[in-house]
Formats: C-alpha cells, structure tokens, sequence
C-alpha cells in the first residue's frame, strides 16, 4: 500500500514539477529561428503548392523530423504523403487590348489593370477585336420585372457588366442585401453565353476595388485542386475583372463616362450602350498534372491500452509564393506555426506519451486546405484521431497574445480542457474564443471538425501583413513562437492524462 502512496505522489510530484518546468522558457529558440529563417528566405520564393520550392520546404521539414528521431508515416521510412492534384496557371503573356477608331492601342496589363481565376476557363484567345457591350448587371430575373439585356444584340461581342447585383434595402426585390443567385460570375457567364456573347468583363463593385490590391495574388497564382475531385464547371464562358482604373480608361471618351455610369448605377436605371473601343483578348490557361506533399512524423505511444488513440498537431507550410518578382515570404503565415509544430514534437519524443502523436506539416493550405483534406479523406486511422491541433501564425503581435478557437457544441471535453490550458497560462494572457464552429474555419482544423473529430486552432491576429510580401521574417518574435509550444505541449499531455477518450457531443 506504501508503495502505491508513493507512486502517487511521486506521480503527483512529477505532474507539479512538470507544470512548473513548462512555465520556463525551455523552449529552443534558437532552432526555431534558423528553421524560420530558411523557409522564409527569399531563396525559398514562397514555398507555392506546385513549385519546385513547396518540394525543397519539404525535404527540409521532413530531414527536421529526422533529427528529432521521429518516426515515419509509412513503414519504408517516408515522410511524406503524396497528393496527386490538378494545376492551372495563366500564361504570362496573356494580354488584354482596347483599340479606339483611330487604331490606338491601350494594353491592360495583366495583374494590375485586369485579372481571371485560371479554374474559371481553358483558353480565351479572341484575336480579333470585338465590339463591346455594357449591360448593366448582366442579369435578367423575370421574378424582379429586371432584365438588362432587353432590346440589346450581344451575338460574337464581349459583355461588359457590373459586379453583383442590383438591390436595396427591400427584401422584396433580389432579397435586399443578400446576395442571390444572380450576384456571382456563374450565372451571368451563363446568360452571356445564351445570349451569344463570347466574353465577359467585369467591373469591380466598391468591395473588390478596396481590396483589389490583394486580387492578382489571390487569383493570378497557381490555381490547383485535388485530383479526385471534379474540375469546376460552374463558369460557362470566359470572364476577366478589370480594375476600376481599367475600366475609367476603357469607358473615356464614350457616351457614358465611369462616373455617369456611377450615377446610372444609383439610379438602377441602366440602358445598354457600345462602345466605341474594341477589345482583344489573347488569355491563356497551362493546365497539368502534379503533386504536393504532406510531411509526417510520428511518436507512437507509449501504451498498449492507448497507443491506437492518436492525436494529431498540425501547421500548413505552403505559402503564396512570387508575384510580378516580389516573393510573399509567409514568416508568420505560417512559417512560424510549422516550425512550433516541428519543435512541439520534437519535445514530446524525448516524454513518452501514452498516445500516439502525429505531426503534420500540410500542403496546400492556401489554395483551399488541400493537404488537411486529402488528409482525413485517405489516413487509414482517421476513426482512432481524437483531436486535431492546428496552428496558423504563431509569432507576431504582444509576445504574451495567443487565441484559441474550438466549438464548445463539438466536443465540450476538448473545450474545457483548453480552457483548463487557459487557467494555467494566465501569465501568457492567453485568449480563449468560444463558441466557434471549428468546421467554418478557414485553416486546416476545419478539414478535421467537418469529419466530426475534436479540432482547436491557436493563432495570432496579424493583420499589417497578412497575404502581403511583408510578411518577413524579421518582424518574427521568437519568444511568442516559444510560448506557443509550451501552451500546445501541455495541451497534449491534457488530452494525453486522460483516461477516456474525448467525447464527441
Ligand atoms: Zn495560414
């Protein structure tokens, strides 16, 4: 009985000192600063799924784990997980021309002056220049008594249309401020093409011109999906975006102006006219077929009762890659969760865990959670995950400032236990979030809850550069990188005392 006493307290002494050890900075900072350093060089050209540089962070990571003496994904001592996806990039010479009845000609440049989504069409070469017709909205809904394309011919032309929709406060009429059907590119790509129009292009509504500083990024870069999942089909002709700049260039010296058409706008009193400018459009899309990688350790635990329990950290590593020759390094986002994700299990294989701990370093985030969701569609164990822990950007803002999203209505077990995590690292101010639907968030944790596994996120809110190339390493604080890990180690070995596994509400 003595004995047992002792192990108790022993056990309990452990515990207590182990709290107290992870109030420490026992952290490897200087590991950690190296590793960030390196994938958010200029060298690596912003880690982008489909570029030659995502396959170098991932040698790398996948060598870090090695270090750590972590164990493989699969049995031939591997890594990595390779995913099979479906790439689509618009050629850089891709060109849009306006030529007047002089025979002027304007370039738009690529990227700046205008933009597509490459998933939205194959090919968009008109090389003959077509005439061009504004048409309002682009949308004819009988249930509204509106149609812009009443007495108007738009056979062989190029449609030009205002985003979204007309609407007010009515919720009568095109439900108010609530986009309808109508509001997107689907439908009014769609229409066109009825009609006989053979492109679109669009005018950007006060929304996409405040953030069009971010657009050619966000939709000029690789485009790429998995595989196994069906190409989109929703656009049913070719459409650009032009910026409002284009389109004041574009509309001088016609019979409505961009500011008169502002005004018809106030009005929704449009009536179609042409233009006197014609427009070429030479657009080409490069599909092929690729692969991007997930990179994968693994600490099998330590119990033969637990060990098939598994819980699963993870960061995304992949970032926005080069636009017009300026690199989005991605320091914070998520240079900084992969390296903490890298450090935590590091930690953990020197402990031995009950349960077994997976790592994962996932690709593709940015361009729709690619890697997390080939993840939990193929992992043969996903019924054994009891929790996912994600980081996304981990190192920026107040070093005491940390933020935590799980849904209370998912698991309330995990929640409370990072609530308990909370308590204890009050002196790192460490914020809780509840009542966040995991499965709506926009990081890899998402792939995870909509499969109804337990999911958290812990971030920072980075915001001064969030998706822009100032994104750097040089503005990383290492300490909150640090802190971080400690808050997620001892969130493990929560999930990991436990004797049950998390209940799933
Ligand atoms: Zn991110």
């Amino acid at each position: 009985m003595r004995f047992f006493i002792s192990i108790i307290i022993l056990l309990s002494l452990s515990n207590f000192l182990e709290a107290q050890r992870l109030t420490e900075t026992n952290y490897d900072t200087t590991r950690m600063k190296a590793n960030l350093e390196f994938l958010a060089s200029d060298f690596m050209q912003g880690r982008e799924s489909c570029t030659e540089y995502e396959n170098i962070a991932a040698e790398f990571i996948a060598s870090e784990m090695k270090k750590s003496d972590l164990g493989t994904f699969k049995e031939n001592g591997d890594y990595f997980q390779k995913i099979p996806v479906i790439a689509k990039k618009v050629q850089p010479e891709s060109s849009i021309i306006a030529l007047n009845e002089n025979g002027e000609i304007t370039e738009l440049k690529m990227g700046s002056d205008w933009i597509v989504q490459p998933n939205s069409f194959k090919k968009m070469d008109i090389n003959e220049p077509l005439q061009v017709v504004f048409c309002g909205y682009g949308i004819t809904a009988e249930e509204y008594g509106y149609d812009d394309y009443k007495d108007v011919n738009v056979e062989g032309k190029i449609v030009l249309a205002l985003w979204g929709e007309p609407g007010n406060d009515d919720p009568e009429y095109f439900e108010g401020p609530k986009p309808t059907k109508y509001y997107g590119p689907s439908f009014k790509t769609g229409l066109a093409r009825l009609k006989g129009a053979v492109a679109m292009l669009f005018i950007p509504d006060a929304l996409l011109d405040q953030y069009w500083k971010y657009m050619p990024r966000m939709v000029m870069i690789n485009s790429v999906q998995l595989a196994d999942e069906p190409e989109d089909t929703t656009v049913n002709l070719p459409g650009a975006m032009l910026s409002t700049e284009a389109v004041k260039g574009l509309l001088a010296n016609e019979e409505f102006e961009y500011t008169g058409l502002m005004e018809m706008i106030s009005d929704t009193s449009f009536e179609p006219f042409m233009l006197t400018k014609k427009v070429v459009i030479d657009i080409n899309v490069k599909r092929w077929e690729d692969e991007i990688e997930n990179v994968i350790g693994v600490i099998e635990g330590s119990d033969p009762e637990l060990k098939d329990e598994i819980i699963t950290i993870g960061a995304h590593y992949d970032h926005d890659g080069t636009w017009d020759g300026v690199v989005y390094n991605g320091a914070d986002d998520n240079a900084s969760g992969t390296v903490a994700v890298l450090e935590v299990m590091r930690r953990l294989r020197s402990t031995s865990p009950r349960r077994t701990i997976v790592g994962i370093l996932f690709a593709g985030e940015e361009k729709g959670l690619l890697g997390s969701k080939y993840f939990v569609k193929t992992y043969p164990e996903k019924d054994n995950i009891i929790a996912n822990i994600n980081i996304d950007m981990c190192g920026r803002e107040n070093v005491d400032s940390l933020t935590s999203k799980a849904s209370e209505e998912t698991c309330a077990e995990l929640y409370k236990l990072v609530q308990e995590v909370d308590d204890e690292m009050e002196n790192m101010g460490f914020y809780y979030e509840p009542g966040v639907n995991s499965s709506q968030g926009t990081s890899d944790h998402a792939s995870f809850a909509k499969e109804g596994i337990p999911a958290v996120y812990f971030g920072d809110k980075m915001k001064d550069d969030l998706h822009l190339p100032s994104d750097d390493a040089n503005k990383i604080n290492y300490d909150k990188i640090g802190r971080t890990t400690i808050v997620i180690e001892e969130l493990i070995r929560k999930i990991d005392r436990l004797d049950n596994k998390l209940t799933i509400n």
